[in-house]
Formats: C-alpha cells, sequence, structure tokens
C-alpha cells in the first residue's frame, strides 16, 4: 500500500489547484482522477482579475500566447447593451484544456504524483479505496465536483441546493470583436460569450429549461446570432448542470472539501475557477499548521460575495421586469455597474457598495418606473 500525506480525489482545476499549494509548502501528494489529462468540460473559460492573482500566486501567469484578455463585462439584451471596465487589472478567456494542462504542468514541476485513469471507490478512516490500489494518507481533499462521492462519504452532505440550470458550450473560429466578456440576457437564461484567443471565442448558453443546441438557442439572442454568422463551430457541443449549492461543513477530521466539491455557485457569478484557486490557498494554510477549522472560517467568507451576487444575479434571470429596469439604471448611472463589477472581484467589500449603491440603484429603478 501507499503511503502519503495529501490524497486529492479529482485531478480538475480545484484538485490541482490544491497539490500545488499543499505540494508548495513540503507535503507529499497524490491526485487521482478518473481521467487522463488534458481534462475539459463546460464552462464560460473567463477569469476575471481575482481569478488571474490566485492563478499568479500558484506561479502561473497567463500570456497571450495561452489567452486572451478581456477589459471588462458587457450586458447586451435585444438591441441594448450597457458596460464597465474592471477596476485596476483585466481579465482574460482561457479554454479549458490549455487551463488544465498548465495547472497539471505546475504541479507536476512541483513533485506531485498523479493517479490518471483511477477512480476512487471508497474512503476507510485514512485509507482510500481505489480502481488500482489503496493509499493511506494523513489528509484526504475531495475536489470530486458537485456531485461529490468523497462528501457523501464523510459525512458532509447536509446543505440545500438554492439552483439548478443547464450549460450547453460552443467553441467557434472567430476574432473576438472587441476586449469585453459579454453576457447576452433573455427570457430563455443566457448566452456567454468569451474571447480565448485572437480567433477564437467561447459561446455558453445557460437556461432553466432545456434547450436542444446552442445553434438552436441563438435564435434568443438576436445580436450574438447576427455576429456568429458564418463563424466556423470548433469542436463538439459539450454541456454540464450548474447549480448552487450551499453545505453547513466542508471539513470532517482529516478530509476536507474543495472546489465545487464544498459547494457551488451558479454559472451566471463566472467565479467557480476563482473559488477553487483562493480556497487552495486557504486549504495550504490550513495544513500548514494543521488546523482545518482555519479552513472552515476561510472558506465561509471566500463564498460570502459570490453566493450573494450569484443569487442576486439569478434574481435579474428569474424576473425579466427586474433585470430591464437594472440594466437600465446601469446605463444610467455606469459607475453602478463599475462599482458592482469591483465587488464582485473582491476589489471593493460588499458593505462599502452596498448601502450608497443599493439607495442609488433604488432611485434608478424608480426613475424607470416613474
Ligand atoms: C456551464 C458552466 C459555465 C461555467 N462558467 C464558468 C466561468 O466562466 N468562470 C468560472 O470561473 N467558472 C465557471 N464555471 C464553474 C467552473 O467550471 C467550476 O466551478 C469548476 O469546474 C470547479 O472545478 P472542480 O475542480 O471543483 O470540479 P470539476 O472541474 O468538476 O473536477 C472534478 C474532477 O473530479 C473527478 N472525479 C469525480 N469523482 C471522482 C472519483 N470518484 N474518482 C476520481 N476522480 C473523480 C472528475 O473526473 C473531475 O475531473 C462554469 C460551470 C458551468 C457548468
Amino acid at each position: 500500500m501507499n503511503n502519503v500525506e495529501v490524497f486529492i480525489c479529482g485531478g480538475g482545476p480545484a484538485g490541482l489547484a490544491a497539490a500545488i499549494e499543499t505540494r508548495r509548502r513540503g507535503f507529499s501528494v497524490i491526485v487521482a482522477d478518473c481521467f487522463k489529462p488534458p481534462i475539459d468540460k463546460a464552462c464560460g473559460e473567463g477569469l476575471l482579475p481575482d481569478a488571474l492573482d490566485a492563478l499568479s500566486a500558484l506561479g502561473i501567469e497567463l500570456t497571450d500566447r495561452d489567452s486572451h484578455l478581456f477589459h471588462g463585462i458587457r450586458f447586451v439584451e435585444g438591441m441594448g447593451s450597457v458596460e464597465a471596465c474592471f477596476p485596476h487589472r483585466s481579465g482574460r478567456g482561457v479554454s479549458r484544456i490549455v487551463l488544465h494542462e498548465l495547472l497539471h504542468k505546475r504541479a507536476a514541476e512541483l513533485g506531485v504524483e498523479f493517479r490518471w485513469g483511477t477512480q476512487v471507490l471508497g474512503v476507510h478512516g485514512q485509507e482510500v479505496e481505489t480502481s488500482k490500489g489503496r493509499i493511506r494518507a494523513e489528509w484526504i481533499v475531495g475536489a470530486d465536483g458537485i456531485h461529490s462521492r468523497i462528501r457523501r462519504w464523510s459525512g458532509l452532505d447536509a446543505g440545500r441546493r438554492t439552483s439548478r440550470r443547464i450549460g450547453l458550450r460552443q467553441h467557434f473560429r472567430l476574432a473576438p470583436w472587441d476586449r469585453f466578456m459579454e453576457v447576452h440576457w433573455c427570457d430563455l437564461g443566457q448566452a456567454y460569450v468569451t474571447p480565448v484567443g485572437p480567433e477564437e471565442i467561447c459561446v455558453v448558453v445557460v437556461a432553466r429549461d432545456r434547450f436542444s443546441s446552442v445553434k438552436a438557442a441563438l435564435d434568443w439572442f438576436p445580436q450574438l446570432s447576427a455576429r456568429l454568422q458564418g463563424a466556423e463551430p470548433l469542436g463538439a457541443e459539450r454541456g454540464a448542470l450548474t447549480e448552487g449549492h450551499l453545505y453547513r461543513r466542508v471539513t470532517n477530521g482529516k478530509i476536507a472539501l474543495i472546489g465545487d466539491a464544498s459547494g457551488s455557485v451558479d454559472a451566471i457569478a463566472g467565479q467557480g475557477l476563482a473559488l477553487s484557486l483562493l480556497e487552495a490557498q486557504a486549504l495550504g494554510d490550513a495544513l500548514e499548521v494543521g488546523d482545518l477549522q482555519l479552513y472552515e472560517r476561510r472558506h465561509k467568507a471566500i463564498r460570502r460575495t459570490p453566493v450573494f451576487l450569484s443569487q442576486a444575479m439569478l434574481l435579474m434571470d428569474r424576473f425579466a421586469l427586474l433585470r430591464r429596469w437594472t440594466q437600465a439604471a446601469f446605463r444610467g448611472s455606469p459607475r453602478l455597474f463599475e462599482a458592482m463589477l469591483s465587488v464582485h472581484i473582491g476589489a471593493m467589500p460588499l458593505k462599502f457598495w452596498g448601502s450608497e449603491a443599493v439607495l442609488d440603484l433604488g432611485i434608478q429603478i424608480l426613475g424607470q418606473k416613474a
């Protein structure tokens, strides 16, 4: 039987980030995943500035060779739009495969061991049973995604689901038309458009109700449909569920959950990857001092604002009138949108934005109603 200090179930972004953070602190680390790299997944593929900072703390700097810069977010609905830039830094679009390759390479450089094509079948105390034998670990990390079995086996399933939607992703060969990540809104849901290269964009459509394909859903988004006219689809469409999940606890004994396994926010926030990376730092710090309670507390703090904002944005998804008022308010007072983005990427605390902006937003919305 193998012995290791940290065993990580799941070699997606959260598992690899946790591997890098713990290996950097001197732990021996094994990552096991059912699949072999590079692992793809349906994703909006947008990294906001806070995610880029966290990635650079792992020792990974994205460049124009592997990703594409965007300066802010544009909301588009019908024929109208409103946009705002991030304060100070930009975001980057990076294809999921490229991101996985970069994380995998960094973890391998540091000496992380991998068990690709290996399924984790059970946890018995400090022993992990895999499809290729047993491993004894001091710490066990569940980075096995939204349907985490580690979460179930370790008794951490208590919590609630706040949302469930379906996402379909398709890449297109098309030069990005400018330096914004776009969110196209309609009554069906949203289409997120992220530039991922000089000649490539990623489109993800997310909706509450089933839809057959990205192509069929484009009828709902006239501006985007016009942009994509004649663009060559690259590869096959890929689908995934996007869910909001809140769990009461993310640690039990010597087991910790990270990334989507520890709770998820709807894709609308574009924050899943940033959360995984920030949690990896917090987990590394906690394991270094041997105190998972520290991780439990930091995990709650990391999630607070993204959970609030994703729920607020889901209200805009559900209630068309609220969405139109909010977008009109942003158009009337662009600094409100900028402030929301600042909060979104952690550059401004929610409470600073809170009272002034909510009042301002209320006034703008009432102005719309009058
Ligand atoms: C439609 C959609 C759009 C999104 N858009 C964005 C976006 O634009 N920006 C953003 O930041 N986030 C986005 N997200 C969220 C982001 O994709 C997730 O938060 C992120 O993938 C979480 O990473 P993870 O490593 O926790 O989980 P996953 O990526 O799901 O990885 C889990 C890994 O665990 C492995 N595994 C599971 N069970 C076992 C087992 N028993 N044994 C071995 N291995 C196992 C799986 O094979 C998998 O590789 C989006 C999500 C969706 C669905």
